[in-house]
């Protein structure tokens, strides 16, 4: 068999280009010894904070554990409802019943993708406690309108998902500080990676920041007094230096990431392929390029063929899940997210991608 020539996600040359710096910062860890709650920590987190302009920054061990730390913040648990999307990673919804509450699955936009504003309020009951939107493929959904329902509900609290759209903007201001949390992840294929599992909190408020701060360091206010059940859940100080490296090139990324996502949409439009879209007031990340499309399987082979990777960001919406049949029972409860999740596809997207090889694979799609 011939590997793929083309990468998905092309992490080998952005360690090229980032070679010199991430050693450094690794060999300044390696010295000080400090390899748990070490300066690089606080550093990042002041970085990222301002990054986006909310007040607190609070690194975890991952996106996941973010998700999991916010809603424990809240004081979300059983007998609870959680607002969210079918069509997302599995943490999105597994964090919710983890914590003995209940997700509510709200259908998609069928364009963006991201969930559907206009259809949140009609599952809103006594029970929600809070709406977690996805920021799917890089993309914010439309939080001004979820920021407003919520506040016309008791003031629930809104966390972004924002695993996949860091960098990103939704009416000039960053993901991560869209609404009451935001949430992301440093999986290495993220936009923003290390090399290995970390991620964040977003919060302006002062509160949830303290809590976040002690849950992540089993509830723990100061050494040995616990205020609260909590989790083991830092992030490593090596990880952060990682971090603080890519970040002297991130400018650039989410640059390019906008440039080859918007040059994919020119070539795919030229072929008439049908994209996803992105809305005009806000950025995405292009954490996945995604098309529609009919008989899949046959296009992903014929792709393979021709060195080209692709992937389904994602085959089954939760809702359909054996872990979360129970939830909806046998009814669609959200018949867009299936009828997407049928045709979606992903392509190689990242930031060191030429337009050369873009056009070839969008020539294989569209030939
Ligand atoms: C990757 C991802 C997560 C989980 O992040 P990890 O760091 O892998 O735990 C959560 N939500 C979404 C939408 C993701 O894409």
């Amino acid at each position: 068999m011939s590997e793929a020539k083309i990468a998905f996600i092309d992490l080998k040359s952005q360690y090229r280009a980032l070679e010199k710096q991430v050693k450094a910062r690794i060999d300044i860890v390696l010295e000080h010894g400090q390899y748990i709650m070490g300066p690089e920590v606080k550093e990042l987190e002041e970085k990222l904070a301002a990054y986006t302009g909310a007040r607190h920054c609070i690194t975890v061990a991952s996106g996941t554990e973010a998700l999991l730390i916010s809603l424990m913040a809240l004081g979300i648990g059983p007998g609870d409802e959680v607002i969210t999307t079918p069509f997302t990673f599995v943490s999105t919804a597994e964090v919710i019943v983890l914590l003995g509450a209940t997700p509510v699955f709200v259908d998609i936009e069928p364009d963006t993708c991201n969930i559907d504003a206009s259809k949140i309020e009609e599952k809103i009951t006594s029970k929600t406690r809070a709406i977690i939107p996805v920021s799917l493929y890089g993309q914010p959904p439309d939080l001004d309108e979820i920021n407003a329902i919520a506040s016309r509900h008791g003031n629930l609290p809104v966390i972004e998902d924002g695993a996949q759209s860091f960098g990103a903007t939704y009416k000039e201001k960053k993901s991560g500080n869209l609404s009451t949390i935001g949430c992301t992840s440093f999986f290495p294929s993220k936009p923003l990676g290390c090399y290995g599992d970390g991620g964040a909190i977003f919060t302006s408020d002062e509160a949830t920041a303290q809590a976040c701060r002690e849950l992540r360091v089993h509830g723990q206010s100061k050494r040995y007094v616990h205020t609260r059940i909590g989790v083991g859940g830092r992030m490593d100080t090596l990880q952060c230096a990682i971090v603080l490296a890519k970040l002297e090139r991130f400018d650039w990324e989410v640059a390019r990431r906008i440039e080859i996502g918007q040059r994919y949409n020119a070539l795919m439009d030229a072929y008439g392929i049908i994209r996803a879209q992105q809305r005009p007031d806000r950025t995405s990340m292009f954490a996945q390029y995604t098309v529609f499309v009919d008989k899949r399987e046959a296009l992903q082979s014929r792709l393979k063929e021709a060195g080209i990777p692709s992937a389904v960001h994602y085959p089954v919406p939760l809702n359909k899940q054996p872990a979360f049949q129970h939830i909806c029972g046998p009814t669609d409860c959200t018949p867009v997210a299936s009828q997407v999740a049928d045709r979606v596809m992903s392509l190689p997207m990242h930031p060191d991608l030429s337009f050369a090889v873009q056009k070839q694979i969008v020539d294989v799609i569209g030939s």
